[in-house]
């Protein structure tokens, strides 16, 4: 039936990693249509090794859509319309040791080139001073960063519409969509189309009102951000593009179970099973809605006369003094 619909999987290996005497290959899986020119969906977790909660996020949506390929003819109108990459475990040799950084202590969501262009909380904001010290940049790209962005600029940049989401654990108490900058207040590219969808989701999902959608960089800046870096590098690509990072907040498990932060994984999941499942069953609908949107993405693309309005909107909110 997958074939039928065009819909068989395919997995793609972008490198491998030695680890512990063995071979790790650093891969993606794709479904849906092969058509160069169809809008894409990349769903992306696992950068930090110890935020497996957005791994599961990913997978427990890959595991329904599969499903639903048995019994579902809007599944199968949407994977012969949309191709889906999934990229659940960007960094495994730090999932299988229980870190955030990866096997050379670098944490990859700081490994870009991207300097931020304001003075950033440091060490959090990323540094070169030592591999043994938290949120480490690195010296150069670093496998697993380069097979995101390889996974980026192969699958999701060129295409009419294109959409990633990045999903990790661990900032406070809400769950937060980002979308860029992490390393500068400016306004995105792309602006209009960010707003709009925001709005999509707010509009059409009232009682989903537990996102906060807003830039990175107001709640804390970074140098070295992967998203900045694919955001930056291809703002005159053809084609639409967005990122955005889920930070599902972690803070809110914590507080209704403490004794977790025994754990240090407990600080950063669920560790009750009805809590895992809670937070697996509360982001689904959102993965849905962007399938969705990034399907019928020509119906809500906003106009030139829209386009301003978003702009203004966002400057309203975020971006005062914004000229763009
Ligand atoms: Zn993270």
């Amino acid at each position: 039936m997958a074939r039928r619909a065009g819909a068989q999987a395919r997995l793609e290996t972008l490198g491998w990693l030695p680890y512990a005497g063995q071979q790790l290959p650093l891969q993606l899986l794709r479904l849906g249509t092969r058509a160069a020119g169809a809008p894409a969906l990349g769903l992306f977790g696992g950068v930090h090794g110890i935020e497996r909660i957005g791994s599961a996020v990913v997978l427990a949506y890959l595991h329904s859509l599969v499903a639903s390929l048995r019994w579902s003819g809007l599944t199968h109108s949407l994977l012969e319309r949309v191709s889906l990459v999934f990229m659940p475990v960007v960094n495994p040799v730090g999932m299988l040791r229980g870190t955030r950084a990866n096997v050379h202590g670098v944490d990859l969501m700081r490994n870009s080139p991207v300097e931020a262009s304001e003075k950033v909380p440091w060490p959090l904001g990323g540094q070169r001073l030592s591999r043994r010290l938290p949120w480490y940049r690195g010296q150069a790209l670093e496998p697993e960063a380069a097979a995101l962005c390889q996974a980026v600029e192969r699958h999701l940049i060129g295409r009419p519409f294109a959409l990633a989401l990045d999903c990790h654990s661990g900032y406070g108490h809400r769950d937060r969509l980002w979308f860029p900058f992490a390393g500068s207040k400016a306004a995105p590219p792309r602006l209009a189309e960010t707003m709009a969808l925001r709005e999509l989701f707010l509009s059409t999902y009232p009682n989903h009102n537990y996102y906060d959608i807003e830039p990175q960089w107001l709640h804390y800046m970074t140098h070295g951000d992967l998203w900045d870096h694919l955001t930056l590098q291809h703002r005159d690509s053809p084609g639409i593009f967005l990122s955005f990072t889920l930070e599902m907040g972690s803070w809110l498990w914590v507080r209704k179970n403490p004794l977790q932060l025994l754990r240090l994984t407990g600080l950063f999941n669920p560790v009750k099973p009805h809590r895992h499942q809670r937070v697996l069953r509360r982001h689904l609908v959102l993965i849905d809605f962007l399938a969705r949107a990034v399907e019928s993405h020509a119906l809500w693309l906003p106009d030139a006369p829209r386009r301003d309005r978003l702009r203004q909107e966002a400057r309203r909110l975020w971006f005062d003094g914004e000229q763009r």
